[in-house]
């Protein structure tokens, strides 16, 4: 795989130039690396090739300029579309896939490049465009080939910082989805409470001054709550579910009284609801957990 000269940086192609894709080449063209790009829509090379890049005309060209292949375009349609007619020329190579890939959708990639001995490694791109590059803020995900991510690493910390999950290939796509839930909830929770406040003329920029170190120490007891769910046993003698519940409670009472909504409050106290209808109410609250994987009609 690897036929560069010792100590050069290794050539790259990448196949996909929207906006990530014009990012990534970025990226590697300013890391030193020789990057070969090719896109449908040729006018969007301009720019990459007047800093250095090799604009290529064919997809089959731009996996013959050698090095790791890396597609960034659209989805998974595009991406098989523009893969299956060069797999041959693909065997015995290093293939990175940036296009988005639902779990799914990156083992069966991952099984269609295994069975043509290519070597597939897949992205979760935790970042938009403008922070490709800054390894503070913009994170990739990987999952696949081992080697391929060793191989390359060099590079691939060129786009933000890096991180192996293992060789199941569905796993990078999984838990960027599990962050994003983890987003979305922190967010809805941030409105709510921006709703409540503002019916005291409180603005959202007041509030925020004060909901992102309370979020902040509150993130500090993520690891205890990892702990119990791991061990799988929520036995605790600190705030139990009952004492949860006479938060929430007094959340949904004081949200009503203010004529807001509790669409983002409701579904927690319910999972609180059910678990102590189950009898766990001295357990903690990391519990609710049970009810999310065991979810009842
Ligand atoms: P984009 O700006 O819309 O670009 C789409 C790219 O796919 C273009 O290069 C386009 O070529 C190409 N393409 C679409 N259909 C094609 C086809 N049938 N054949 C050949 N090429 C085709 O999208 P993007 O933002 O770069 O996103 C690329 C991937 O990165 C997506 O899977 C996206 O989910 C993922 N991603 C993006 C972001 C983000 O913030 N942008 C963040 C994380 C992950 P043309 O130029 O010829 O149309």
């Amino acid at each position: 795989m690897n036929d560069h000269a010792p100590g050069a940086a290794a050539p790259i192609t990448v196949v996909g130039l929207g906006s990530m894709g014009q990012a990534v080449a970025a990226a590697f063209l300013d890391g030193g690396h020789p990057t070969t790009v090719w896109n449908r829509t040729a006018a969007k090379a301009d720019a990459l090739a007047a800093r250095g890049a090799v604009l290529v005309h064919s997809p089959a060209e731009a996996v013959r300029a050698g090095g790791l292949v890396v597609v960034c375009v659209l989805d998974r349609k595009a991406a098989r579309d523009i893969l299956e007619p060069v797999e041959e020329q693909l065997a015995g190579r290093g293939l990175l896939m940036l296009t988005s890939l639902s779990p799914e959708e990156a083992r069966e990639t991952a099984r269609w490049a295994t069975e043509r001995n290519i070597a597939f490694l897949g992205g979760a791109v935790m970042a938009t465009p403008d922070l490709i590059g800054n390894r503070e803020e913009a994170s990739v995900l990987y999952a696949g080939s081992r080697e391929v991510f060793q191989e390359h690493r060099s590079a691939l910390e060129l786009l933000g910082s890096a991180t192996y999950l293992g060789e199941s290939a569905a796993r990078a796509s999984l838990l960027e989805t599990a962050l994003l839930a983890s987003m979305y909830s922190m967010f809805a929770g941030f409105y709510h409470g921006a709703a409540l406040v503002g019916t005291e003329g409180v603005t959202a920029e007041e509030f925020t001054a004060l909901a992102v170190p309370w979020l902040k120490a509150m993130t500090t007891f993520l690891p205890g709550q990892a702990e119990f769910i791991d061990r799988g046993d929520y036995t605790t003698d600190e705030q139990s579910l009952e004492f949860n519940k006479g938060g929430l409670d007094h959340i949904i009472h004081i949200s009503r009284s203010r004529g807001i909504g509790n669409d983002v409050m409701r579904p927690i106290a319910e999972l609180i609801d059910r678990q102590i209808a189950k009898g766990h109410g001295a357990d903690s609250v990391a519990r609710l957990i049970e009810g999310i994987k065991h979810p009842e009609g």
